[in-house]
């Protein structure tokens, strides 16, 4: 199957990409930003320096250094209010954007964290929803992507992910 919910540290995985759920500055920040700042090693941030910076929705490349994953693309995830200011469309530029960069690099494994749903507080359930369909779409009749990994920290994440995921094929 080309399309798993993958329970545990994004940062341990050797897929070619794993994404970042990063901010605006690109420079690391909490939850899964900082734990791939600190397993990547001080040459991710300097490397980071150099983007200056991204919009929501916006993704961009670095290499892994010392992860086990060859590059990170950074996606800048959009903090939720009530769901009625360009939330939903802008989660799921973080994905489009995403796999657009893997496909140019020829990227075939790729895992994603679960975008916006922590100190971002996008609702699980809809996030999770834009996450698997997003991705789902742009990846199945894609020849170079053949493994995509979506990455849950918790249980709650884990199951609601896995629920969406049975429900699209
Ligand atoms: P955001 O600011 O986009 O909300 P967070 O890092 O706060 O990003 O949370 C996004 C998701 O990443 C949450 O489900 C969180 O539990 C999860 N997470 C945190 N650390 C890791 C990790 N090392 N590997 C995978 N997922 C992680």
């Amino acid at each position: 199957m080309k399309w798993n919910v993958h329970r545990g540290d994004i940062t341990e995985l050797e897929v070619d990409a794993i994404v970042n759920a990063a901010n605006k500055s690109l420079l690391g920040g909490g939850g899964v930003d900082g734990a791939i700042h600190r397993a990547a090693g001080p040459e991710l941030k300097e490397a980071c320096r150099k983007l200056g910076g991204a919009e929501t929705g916006e993704a961009k490349l670095t290499e892994g250094f010392d992860l086990p994953a060859d590059y990170v693309i950074h996606a800048v995830g959009r903090v939720y209010r009530d769901g009625k200011h360009g939330e939903a469309e802008e989660l799921e530029n973080c994905y489009r954007n995403s796999i657009e960069i893997a496909k140019e690099k020829g990227i075939s494994s790729i895992a994603f964290p679960a975008i916006s749903t922590g100190i971002y507080g996008y609702p699980l359930e809809e996030a999770s929803e834009i996450a698997i369909r997003t991705v789902y779409e742009l990846t199945k009749d894609d020849d170079t992507i053949d493994k995509v990994l979506f990455v849950a920290f918790d249980d709650k994440t884990e199951s609601v992910l896995s629920d969406k995921l049975e429900k699209i094929h």
